[in-house]
């Protein structure tokens, strides 16, 4: 079956997680909880091809016809994804998106990198990603990289404790809604309860769970089924500064009209595109994408598709690239998350800031 030429709504894909969460995502979606709901579905796996590395499997988002995107992929690729997207990063999208609602803070972990995943993993994907800040409490805190440099006999130690130390070592960074945050692979961190995000990730569900003890994992879990040294092997355990925090953060409610919500270190791995109509309509150009109205209401077109659809907070909808390209209008505004941009003949590393 040929891709739509329009974009598809996508409805909820909540995993069951080890951690609580989940209320601000049906509010965010305004929905009531589906039939066997309960307080542990922080997470709604968007636009979703991976699967959950443990907890029972699952994960895959399913399209209102019944089949899973990952078949609907299968199909027709280019339709979907764009053929220089397949001939660039193959038939997959090479992303996960999510929602997140941290109910309680989440244990410190980091996710490996693509060269360690291959290595010891079998994985050609790492995990970087990226926290797009939709809500947050009042004084609602995540922490990312280390305050200094540890040895890795220092991780270890503090691994092998299980108490309070790993979360003190941490950078505590208070945010707001409005506020974007890379965090690259290798990076250990952790998300404070009352915080709703936007995440894009690479696509794998691949964590070095540092905390794991007050959570119950089990270490097989925790250490993605490796000897603990050589998972944290994977760890960055240098310290991670001021300035190299600012080149990590943005503040996607600062985009008027089209531009990235995330700073350009992200490029390599995904794009998240903020499309803000509040001052005219804007449009983005044709590909595969999760596109999440987070603000205003409005109407989306698409180039090959119908109707205008009307789109309000909480909205989500796939964007297949055969639908050509998207216009947002009426004040509404989407946060696309995309994969990483097919390199082009002419981007050669003389273009690139810096190097000039
Ligand atoms: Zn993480």
């Amino acid at each position: 079956m040929s891709a739509p030429t329009d974009v598809v709504a996508l409805a909820i894909n909540t995993p069951r997680r080890f951690y609580r969460g989940g209320e601000r995502i049906l509010a965010f979606r305004g929905i009531d909880a589906p039939a066997g709901h309960d307080d542990h579905r922080p997470e709604d796996w968007l636009a979703s091809t991976t699967h959950l590395f443990a907890e029972g499997g699952g994960g895959l988002s399913a399209l209102p016809d019944g089949r899973t995107l990952a078949a609907a992929l299968e199909e027709d690729p280019n339709g979907w994804l764009g053929a220089d997207h397949v001939t660039a990063h193959g038939t997959e999208p090479g992303i996960l998106t999510k929602l997140l609602d941290a109910g309680e803070r989440l244990p410190v972990h980091s996710h490996p990198d693509r060269a360690f995943a291959a290595a010891h993993l079998d994985c050609a994907h790492g995990k970087t990603e990226a926290w797009i800040v939709l809500g947050a409490e009042p004084g609602a805190t995540v922490w990312l990289g280390f305050r200094d440099d540890l040895t890795k006999e220092a991780l270890a130690a503090l691994v092998d404790d299980q108490g309070d130390g790993l979360l003190a070592a941490l950078n505590p960074l208070r945010v707001e809604a409005g506020d974007a945050i890379l965090v690259p692979a290798g990076q250990p961190h952790a998300i404070g309860e009352g915080v709703f995000v936007l995440e894009i990730q690479e696509p794998t569900d691949l964590s070095v769970m540092l905390e794991h003890a007050r959570f119950g994992l089990e270490e097989a879990h925790a250490f993605l089924g490796l000897p603990v040294e050589r998972a944290l092997e994977s760890v960055d355990t240098r310290t991670l500064d001021g300035e190299a925090r600012a080149d990590l953060q943005r503040r996607w409610v600062d985009v008027r009209g089209h531009g990235s919500a995330l700073s350009e270190r992200a490029d390599e791995f995904f794009r998240a595109e903020v499309l803000a109509s509040a001052d005219g309509a804007v449009e983005g150009d044709a590909g595969f994408g999760v596109a999440v109205c987070v603000a205003g209401s409005g109407t989306v077109t698409t180039e090959h598709g119908e109707a205008a659809h009307r789109v309000t907070r909480g909205d989500v909808l796939l964007t297949p690239h055969a639908a050509g390209r998207i216009r947002v209008d009426g004040g509404a505004t989407l946060i696309r998350c995309r994969p990483a941009a097919v390199p082009t003949a002419t981007s050669t590393p003389t273009d690139l800031p810096g190097n000039t």
